[in-house]
């Protein structure tokens, strides 16, 4: 027994319940768990389908990411179990890329995402999916965890361990991912998945749910309703077109059930509308309700962008190993902070000097692994009005400036930037460019050169 649950008022009882399965894999079960001071929902199975069209195409991972495998310790530490216990099902053994594809996605999420407490993974290669279901992922939602800031609500576990700062249910992983271990996987991590499935993507879009990319209301016979006793914190967020919280329906409704299938339901919250320029993210509403589809995913009008990465359907030959803005703003609307996007470092050791009467040598040092260029200024040195001089790619670290005028003194500075912002200065670097004039004419210029 957890030593929490001998605080008096704390014992509640566990339940776990499922999310839905993907078209054909029907529900899951509700089944009971071991007892924990937390109540316990099982999210239920939210698969991704195999989507039966050729979309080559491939979004690399996040700044976040480059910049920790350059120097960065992660973000959250990600403990995956494969085929651990809390697996269900036919299991076959992980084939070793397909660890390892499954741990560079981990990766990438590690990056992103800021926790206090390790986050629980089991990892399970299972042989008794069906063809269309490429993965599903099952996760843990705890009510009301230690710090949450909205009461009577669901959290994901993993969620509820860094809201409380502690390993709630140590007994049980934070989320279930099974992978279909008869698809037709890439298992390469470098996003060139040809006329496979990239099992990065998919592992990526998984722990996406699991993280909390998951909803509470299902529609049964046209009705729809929450499944549990309160709405999990992904609810608290959703709409409908008039920006009326789904929340207000009654459940059961039909009201709600066409809601649900309207193909007009948003997730309102600041974080995901921002990056979603400003407007509500549109979700996966189709007419008819598919179980673990409907209302877990971004609307089809994502494919094709960099959000596309949690669109319920991942075709042949599609690589995003990011999850894009969008589904990080979501998870930032539900607790988690996110290393988005930041800007670079600022470029070090700047050196300038004269080559000629009107060439100036520049030479830096590129500190940073995300930036997506650099911009170079000059200003007289007599006059300082800085100008900008050139825009250079990324992975620069010199340049010559040939515009210069003969006899002058001139001050540089450079920094680095991105889609997040630009970096602060390097240090000034200064040089004079020799003359091009006779000595004696020269000594009757006013000196504008030290
Ligand atoms: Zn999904």
């Amino acid at each position: 027994m957890n030593s929490l649950s001998q605080r008096p008022g704390m014992k509640r009882r566990i339940l776990a319940l499922c999310l839905a399965g993907i078209a054909g894999t029907g529900f899951c079960m509700a089944e009971a768990q071991a007892t924990s001071p937390f109540l316990i929902q099982e999210s239920g199975f939210v698969p991704v389908v195999l989507d039966n069209q050729y979309k080559p195409s491939f979004t690399p991972p996040p700044p976040s990411f480059t910049d920790y495998r350059a120097r960065r310790a992660p973000a959250a530490q990600v403990h995956i179990s494969f085929n651990g216990s809390s697996c269900r099902g036919t299991l076959a053994a992980w084939p070793a890329e397909a660890m390892t594809s499954f741990q560079y996605a981990s990766d990438i999420w590690a990056s992103l995402v800021n926790s206090t407490v390790a986050i629980e993974v089991a990892a399970c290669w299972r042989t008794d999916l069906s063809t269309s279901n490429l993965g599903t992922t099952s996760t843990n939602l705890v009510q009301d965890p230690p710090n949450a800031p909205v009461k009577n609500t669901y959290y994901p576990l993993s969620l509820s361990n860094h809201l409380a700062g502690t390993r709630l249910v140590p007994t049980v992983p934070d989320m279930i991912v099974d992978i279909n271990g008869n698809s037709n996987w890439y298992l390469g991590t470098d996003g060139n998945p040809g006329y496979k499935v990239d099992l990065v993507t998919v592992v990526l879009h998984e722990i996406a749910h699991g993280l909390g990319f998951i909803g509470a209301f299902t529609v049964s016979s046209g009705s729809g309703s929450l499944r549990f006793p309160n709405p999990a914190i992904y609810d608290r967020f959703t709409a409908d077109g008039s920006g009326t919280s789904l929340l207000s329906y009654p459940s059961p409704s039909t009201a709600l059930g066409s809601v649900l299938t309207g193909g007009g339901i948003y997730f309102t919250g600041a974080a995901a509308r921002k990056a979603n320029g400003g407007l509500s993210v549109k979700l996966y509403a189709p007419s008819t309700w598919v179980s673990g589809s409907s209302y877990t995913h971004l609307d089809e009008g994502f494919n094709s962008t960099q959000n596309a990465v949690m669109t319920y359907s991942i075709g042949f030959g599609e690589a995003i190993h990011t999850p894009g803005p969008v589904t990080s703003g979501i998870l930032t609307d539900i607790g988690w902070q996110l290393n988005l996007t930041e800007p670079p470092f600022a470029p070090a050791n700047l050196t300038a000097s004269g080559l000629s009467s009107t060439q100036v040598s520049l030479t830096w040092q590129d500190t940073s692994t995300n930036e997506d260029g650099f911009r170079l200024e000059r200003t007289l040195r007599s006059s300082v009005s800085w100008q900008l001089l050139v825009s250079l790619p990324a992975g620069s670290a010199s340049y010559v400036d040939a515009t210069a005028a003969a006899g002058t003194g001139y001050l540089y500075r450079i920094q680095a930037f991105n889609q997040a912002g630009s970096s602060s200065y390097s240090n000034l670097a200064e040089a004079v460019t020799t003359s091009n004039i006779n000595y004696a004419y020269k000594l009757y210029l006013p000196s504008v050169i030290r």
